[in-house]
């Protein structure tokens, strides 16, 4: 019988002009026993760590997606100015010219970007001449509250008439930060947070659900960023008694754990996810990730966080390789490959899994879907 040594000598030969010294000595000298960690191995930071996968598997490129695409989630632009987490004024900030937000999105199939961070007053107007008017069809701005007017004493009515302003202007629906519930507070800047369920917003809710202007929610962070005391649990429970319909970005920020997106997804008929910078979490459970597409894909939509030269968080970076990656994800069986274009993997360290969906499901979550949930013509 032959022994585990030069089984291991033959495996390190076979692996031949691709395996390195290093490797076939690594190898072979892998069953002794306690093996004395070298000082390089000692010493190396975690952040010089770039393990180069071995893996020997197929590799697929998908240049564009297979139905024109609809990015219901992008930042543009961008408020002027915040503070403590608070965006503060109307005017913008562009991060990206229409010139070259179309070049990738011609390239990478993408029929249109949705800004979600289109502000309010008249920086919304503006973003809105900006890309939506001048370019019909291909870009669509969310319009936000105006939190720097919370303190006035009519702000629940102020708010419910600046959405109805918004959608005048040409706002297709609202979106809501994570101000909302991490940072608003009492004195704007100071005192006690605000819920996300405070009754001063139900108006603006109502002005929404009556406008049909979806509302695109991002609530909490992911659960690693908290002490493990579940924070904000039951954040849906007041939302439900409304009638407009609520985009929960990030899978419901809770892609860790989709038994419970599922559960709110069939509490909350309402509600539909985007999987916009979330595909590391996905498709690192390929068939938990899988089932949720097949059971609610009339209620998954495509996006991607993406950001012009947002390049300190790579896995939003706006550019054709962070396309290629999510339909790469969502189109074929591919295994084990990076889900951010970046050298180590930004929110974990661990490679993904395509979902291989077929194409009835990839037309909804491409573009059906933020379709129907937009009226949107695609
Ligand atoms: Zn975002």
């Amino acid at each position: 019988m032959i022994n585990r040594r030069s089984w291991l000598r033959g495996l390190a030969l076979a692996l031949g002009a691709t395996a390195s010294k290093g490797t076939a000595h690594a190898l072979a000298s892998a069953e002794e026993p306690n093996p004395q960690p070298s000082p390089s191995t000692q010493h190396l930071a975690l952040a010089d760590y770039e393990p180069k996968s071995m893996l020997q598997v197929h590799e697929s490129r998908v240049e564009r997606a297979r139905f024109p695409a609809v990015d219901v989630h992008t930042h543009i632009s961008v408020s002027a100015k915040a503070e403590n987490g608070i965006e503060l004024a109307s005017a913008r900030t562009y991060l990206g010219t229409s010139t070259e937000l179309l070049a990738v999105m011609d390239r990478k199939n993408i029929r249109a970007m949705v800004n979600l961070t289109g502000g309010f007053d008249e920086g919304l107007v503006e973003a809105i001449g900006k890309y939506d008017k001048a370019f019909p069809g291909r870009f669509y701005t969310f319009a936000e509250p105006s939190y720097s007017r919370f303190l006035e004493p009519n702000y629940p009515k102020l708010q419910a008439d600046a959405i109805e302003q918004a959608h005048r202007a040409g706002a297709r629906g609202l979106k809501i930060l994570k101000t909302l519930g991490l940072y608003l507070r009492e004195n704007i800047t100071s005192g006690k947070l605000v819920k996300i369920d405070d009754a001063r917003f139900d108006p603006m809710w109502d002005a929404c659900g009556q406008l049909n202007m979806p509302v695109a929610i991002h609530v909490s962070d992911p659960i690693a960023f908290f002490t493990p005391t579940g924070r904000f649990n039951e954040r849906y429970e007041e939302l439900n008694n409304h009638p407009d319909w609520f985009l929960v970005l990030h899978v419901g920020n809770f892609s860790e754990n989709l038994a419970n997106v599922s559960e709110n997804l069939d509490h909350f008929p309402n509600m539909s996810v985007d999987i916009a910078a979330r595909i590391g979490e996905l498709g690192r459970q390929p068939r938990t990730s899988r089932k949720l597409f097949d059971r609610y894909q009339d209620r998954i939509l495509f996006g991607t966080d993406a950001t012009p030269h947002g390049d300190e968080f790579p896995q939003q970076v706006f550019n054709d390789k962070l396309y290629e990656i999510y339909y790469r994800f969502l189109e074929t069986d591919d295994e084990y490959f990076d889900y951010a274009p970046a050298k180590v993997p930004p929110q974990g360290r661990w490679r993904i899994y395509g979902i291989d969906l077929p194409e009835s499901i990839l037309h909804k979550v491409y573009n059906q879907n933020a379709a129907r949930l937009l009226q949107i013509k695609v």
